[in-house]
């Protein structure tokens, strides 16, 4: 390159340093970092039946789930996406709350659920099913898939960091697995 006097090579440095912010820039963007849980406690073992898109419904049975979440956004000065001490107890609690229970998709069109203080009353085609109230959980979803009941876990997740924990999340993955290998994934913007 022939430099002709001092404007131009001014004018080739500022290009010069145009290009080195503009690579540092790339060079920062392509830098993603987030974190992993699923730990072993990240369980519950529940209730279901799935109603399929025929109409058909399962019998009622149970699995013992297991929950894993990643969630992706920028590191805070001390280099961290999620302090996990913080992290985990919420998911924990999550998991918790629908462990030893009935999971009831509220949301369905198939079944109609009656409540009061006392008894659950699910109503598919002629059959009943009478729960006591404690021992159902009321899911507003359309289906105890394990993808919505990943998409339920991961709002839930999602209320209370963004209620307790000064994080910059992006993005974020829940898995639910319901037997081993065998998982529903929900992912979103968070
Ligand atoms: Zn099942």
């Amino acid at each position: 390159m022939r430099l002709r006097g001092s404007h131009s090579f001014s004018d080739f440095l500022v290009f010069v340093l145009k290009e080195i912010k503009l690579l540092s820039n790339l060079w920062l963007m392509s830098r993603r970092f987030s974190i992993e849980v699923a730990k072993d406690y990240f369980n519950f073992a529940s209730a279901h039946f799935l109603i399929f898109a025929n109409g058909r419904r399962e019998p009622l049975h149970g699995h013992n789930y297991q929950v894993s979440v990643a969630m992706e956004g920028e590191l805070d000065r001390a280099g961290v996406v999620l302090d996990f001490i913080t992290f985990k107890p919420l998911v924990k609690q999550i998991c918790d709350a629908l462990d030893h229970r009935t999971l009831i998709q509220t949301s369905s069109s198939a079944i109609q659920v009656r409540q009061n203080a006392r008894e659950v009353e699910i109503v598919y085609k002629k059959q009943k099913l009478l729960l006591p109230r404690g021992d159902v959980i009321l899911l507003p979803i359309a289906n105890t898939s394990t993808e919505l009941l990943a998409e339920y876990i991961a709002r839930q997740i999602k209320r209370k960091v963004q209620r307790s924990v000064p994080a910059k999340i992006r993005y974020m993955e829940v898995a639910v697995e319901e037997a081993r290998g065998q998982r529903g994934i929900f992912r979103d913007d968070f």
